[in-house]
């Protein structure tokens, strides 16, 4: 026994400021260790039969729903979530998983028609892929990459954000225990700067796929550039949400504070932009209002509650810089005192496009409101940004709804609905929201490479 002390990352539990646990923190040569395991793990995982991979896969899929009571509660209690919408989430990592033991058996090739020989392709993993995570959505967002990335055959080193480690330390456990052999998937607590930036570094590492903010996505798309290695990035978002004014307004309004407040505003496809049209605005904001009122803000493991806590103290006094400076509050829901990173959700109206608060990714619960006076600057203002990842369009006229859908420049559009994710079809951004799809079938296509082998028949 060596007498030296190892560095650890305590966890805190963002409702009552407790410490929920205390993990070991990896360092550089830790990362390295678990590149060299992975890259060791890959030429036998790949080996396995595509059948095989899938049973694998599905036993995994299997011990996570086995679990999936204790996984949503950690969750819960790491992230501030609600317990309702981590065991949602949990559900969907049994889902994705379930969804990709499809994968092994139909990464299907083509043949070509050429002259003087037969021409074929034939999809293969990429080796060593390297996942970085953030802190708002973890076990979720881990699975999006985990489960293409495992069913193509390639093995992984997942880094979780350090603020949020706890669910993926039980994922490689239960990885084990399904029978998915050492080496393939390791887990590194690590920092970003540091770890993070070993990962995408690291010259045995084939693939970053990455999600979190716009700015450590462009650092990251920088470092990989320099080995051309394959990066995709999930990054942010200021996602719009037009309503006109025959829409059915009461359904709009009543949807839209969870379409921002869920997950405590801490969602990169938060509708954190309510365009309103401005005949309708008035009864829009009277229905808004009630329906601020009524989210329930509170403890995450009480079966009721809508909205927990933020993330952090710092991340609070980020979030709160917004109602700053002379900020139009229109409507203020209630959130608890005391311990716990608690903000209780706001609503700035009417605000001018070119504010601050219209612009950039808050990542808390306030949303603002825009009123537009037509079809056209609906469009335009909604297009207004650095970002396109989500966001949605109310109306009851289907010609507009499928010509602003079409006219926007975002990754997912919702017509009379504030949904963004299914495990069945890809999601991903447009412009500074990021590079690449996850989830349904795109998402193989970044965790292989096609090759093309030519057979001469002359
Ligand atoms: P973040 O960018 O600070 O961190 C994300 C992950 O990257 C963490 O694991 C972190 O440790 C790591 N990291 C940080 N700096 C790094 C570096 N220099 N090199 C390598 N890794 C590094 O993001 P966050 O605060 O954890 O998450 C919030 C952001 O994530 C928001 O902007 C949100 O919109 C975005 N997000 C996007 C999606 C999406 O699918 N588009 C989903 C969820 C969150």
């Amino acid at each position: 026994m060596s007498g030296a002390k190892v560095a650890t990352v305590k966890v805190i539990e963002p409702a009552t400021e407790g410490v929920l646990a205390e993990v070991a923190e990896a360092g550089v040569e830790d990362a390295d260790r678990a590149v060299a395991r992975a890259k060791a793990a890959f030429p036998a995982w790949r080996a396995v039969t595509p059948g095989d991979r899938a049973k694998l896969l599905r036993r995994f899929a299997a011990a996570v729903a086995d679990n999936a009571d204790e996984l949503a509660t950690l969750e819960a209690r790491n992230v501030g979530k609600p317990i309702s919408d981590a065991r949602g989430e949990v559900g969907m990592v049994v889902d994705v998983f379930n969804y990709y033991t499809g994968a092994p058996e139909r990464l299907l090739g083509s043949t070509i028609p050429v002259a003087g020989g037969v021409d074929m392709t034939f999809r293969e993993p990429l080796g060593v892929v390297a996942l970085i995570v953030p802190w708002n959505f973890p076990i979720a967002i881990t699975s999006w990459k985990l489960g293409p990335a495992l069913a193509a055959g390639n093995t992984v080193v997942l880094k979780p954000a350090g603020l949020t480690p706890l669910t993926a330390l039980e994922l490689e456990r239960l990885a084990l225990a399904a029978g998915i052999p050492e080496g393939v998937l390791n887990v590194v607590v690590g920092a970003g700067r540091t770890v993070g930036e070993r990962l995408v570094e690291h010259p045995d590492v084939a693939k970053v796929a990455f999600t979190g903010s716009t700015d450590v996505g462009k650092r990251i798309g920088a470092l990989a550039a320099a080995s051309i290695k394959r990066v995709t990035l999930e990054l942010g978002g200021k996602s719009a949400n037009i309503v006109f004014a025959d829409a059915d307004i009461d359904k709009a309004a009543a949807s839209a504070p969870m379409a921002v407040f869920g997950n405590a505003g801490q969602d990169c496809c938060a509708r954190s932009r309510i365009l309103v049209e401005r005949t309708a605005l008035d009864r829009f904001m009277q229905a808004l209002e009630k329906a601020v009122k009524a989210v329930r803000v509170g403890d995450p493991l009480d079966e009721k509650t809508e909205m927990g806590p933020l993330i952090s103290a710092d991340h609070r006094a980020k979030v709160a810089a917004y109602l700053e400076d002379g900020a139009k509050v229109a409507i203020r829901g209630s959130a608890p005192s005391g311990r716990g990173f608690w903000f209780a959700p706001a609503v700035l109206a009417p605000v001018d496009p070119r504010d601050r608060a219209a612009r950039e990714e808050i990542f808390g619960p306030i949303v603002a409101v825009i009123p537009f006076a037509d079809e056209s600057e609906a469009v335009r203002i909604a297009n207004d940004t650095i970002y396109g990842l989500s966001g949605s369009v109310w109306t009851t006229n289907a010609g507009r709804a499928f010509r602003v859908a079409r006219a926007l420049e975002t990754g997912t559009i919702s017509i009379n609905s504030n949904t963004s994710v299914r495990v069945t079809t890809p999601f991903g951004g447009f412009k500074q929201s990021g590079i690449g799809r996850e989830l349904g079938p795109n998402a193989l296509d970044h965790y292989t490479e096609l090759k093309n082998v030519f057979l001469s028949t002359g």
